[in-house]
């Protein structure tokens, strides 16, 4: 089972950090699973006011051929360190340009924005926009339906040079939302040059909305900063109707969540969407 596999993990065991030996096998593993195509895309949708599907987001798994599937957390860090995550983040890029194109053929499908998780090391190549575009010239989808999901921190440096390659992806069509917003190192002032159209509070404020008034008082003020600068919100980490009615209540309107569904292979993704 899923658990059983997790509970082997030791092998990717954040301690294991510290151990060279390990971590060059870890390394090498995900040499091998680049190689041997062992990386699956999962979906979770994305909804509107009234509970209907606009989106999902991308979320990348890795199917071990011992250790059965690995969560992102398991292994992005590595990635990141080693710099695989440039040559992963192209198929996981490739692979979701290929899902919205193949959703184009269903009026069920045909809307839906598909959200990619985008990390620093990648955006910051200075040729990552010509790759974007590349894929556009061999996928021909409809560009406002692909989104970057950019985090704060890894943009603090070298700020100007990622604004640049994110205005040539602007002018082409595609967004990008600025993810965990309110954890990582919100400068109010990046926030105000940043050429993005979303907002995702981060999950830990949707967490504890319940009982937390200071959490209350935060979500509204994110999502009220937000629309008065002409942005979209979204919350993720959804579980429950209080959480939702609470979110609601401080003006979002875009959530994503268990509550509305997991992150699930596609064929499930779409029957769910049926
Ligand atoms: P993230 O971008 O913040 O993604 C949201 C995470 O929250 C996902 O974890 C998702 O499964 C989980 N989640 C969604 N709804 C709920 C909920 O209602 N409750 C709870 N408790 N969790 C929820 P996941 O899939 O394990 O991904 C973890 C992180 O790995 C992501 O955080 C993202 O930073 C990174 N990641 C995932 N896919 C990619 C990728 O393709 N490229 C890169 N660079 N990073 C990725
Ligand atoms: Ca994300
Ligand atoms: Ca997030
Ligand atoms: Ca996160």
């Amino acid at each position: 089972s899923k658990k059983n596999g997790r509970n082997q993990l030791n092998f990717f065991d954040p301690n294991m950090q510290r151990s060279m030996s390990k971590r060059a096998s870890l390394d090498a593993e995900l040499h091998r699973a680049i190689d041997h195509h062992e990386f699956v895309l999962y979906y979770q949708v994305q909804v509107d006011n009234w509970r209907q599907a606009i989106g999902a987001e991308a979320l990348i798994r890795w199917q071990h051929p011992e250790l059965g599937l690995i969560t992102p957390n398991d292994f992005i860090y590595a990635a990141e360190e080693n710099g695989l995550i440039v040559p992963i983040g192209l198929w996981v890029l490739e692979t979701a340009c290929q899902q919205i194109l193949a959703w184009q053929d269903s009026p069920l499908t045909q809307h839906l924005v598909l959200a990619v998780n985008v990390s620093a090391r990648q955006l910051k190549q200075t040729d990552f926009a010509d790759q974007v575009l590349n894929l556009l010239k061999l996928y021909p989808i409809p560009t406002n339906q692909l989104k970057l999901e950019i985090t704060e921190g890894m943009l603090l440096d070298d700020i100007d040079a990622t604004i640049a390659i994110m205005r040539k992806l602007n002018a082409v069509g595609i967004r990008f939302a600025l993810d965990d917003f309110g954890v990582g190192y919100s400068s109010l002032q990046y926030l105000k040059r940043l050429p993005i159209e979303q907002l995702k509070i981060d999950r830990s404020f949707v967490q504890d909305l319940e009982d937390d008034e200071h959490d209350r008082t935060i979500v509204r003020t994110i999502v009220s900063m937000a629309h008065s600068l002409g942005l979209d919100v979204i919350a993720e980490g959804v579980e429950n109707e209080l959480q939702l009615r609470l979110l609601r209540n401080k003006g979002c309107v875009h959530f994503q969540g268990y509550l509305f569904g997991k992150p699930v292979d596609i064929r499930q993704f779409n029957a769910l969407l049926m």
